[in-house]
């Protein structure tokens, strides 16, 4: 990530903060920066032991409240699954994920035949659709071994 676009990157954040009255304090900047950077979608936990050597004040609630405030603004999107740990997500388009049944982790799937697989399915009468997911579920790499 070379520094322009960090420096973009940070002036969209803090607009969208904005209009939730929200400021964009290092803190927020800094859990946004990790999220930006990290290829799976991690936990607040996760999060937390990353930014803490860099914010040695920081608290996990501190980390959680930061990621509800991005998640409130529209910067970031959380994903749930039942009783496990939420998971953040930096991007905020219709995609679709992977998940690992063994670790929990999830990442991006990039497929485009996504929208054309629903125009197979035909769900029961007078039922309305609004949205779909498509998740893979699976093992990775480091749980097959
Ligand atoms: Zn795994
Ligand atoms: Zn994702």
């Amino acid at each position: 990530m070379n520094a322009k676009n960090q420096i973009q990157r940070q002036e969209t954040l803090r607009q969208k903060l904005h209009t939730r009255g929200s400021q964009l304090t290092s803190q927020r900047a800094a859990v946004y920066d990790y999220l930006s950077g990290v290829k799976h979608h991690p936990t607040a936990e996760e999060v937390f032991l990353a930014v803490k050597p860099k914010l040695p004040r920081i608290s996990l609630a501190t980390v959680y409240k930061n990621l509800e405030t991005l998640v409130k603004c529209g910067a970031v999107s959380k994903l749930a699954y039942g009783d496990a740990s939420a998971r953040y997500d930096i991007r905020t388009d219709h995609h679709y994920h992977t998940r690992c049944l063994g670790c929990g982790k999830i990442w991006d799937l990039d497929v485009q035949e996504g929208s054309e697989l629903l125009s197979h399915i035909r769900p029961q009468a007078g039922f309305e659709v609004k949205d779909y997911r498509l998740e893979l579920l699976g093992y990775c790499r480091e749980c097959r071994r």
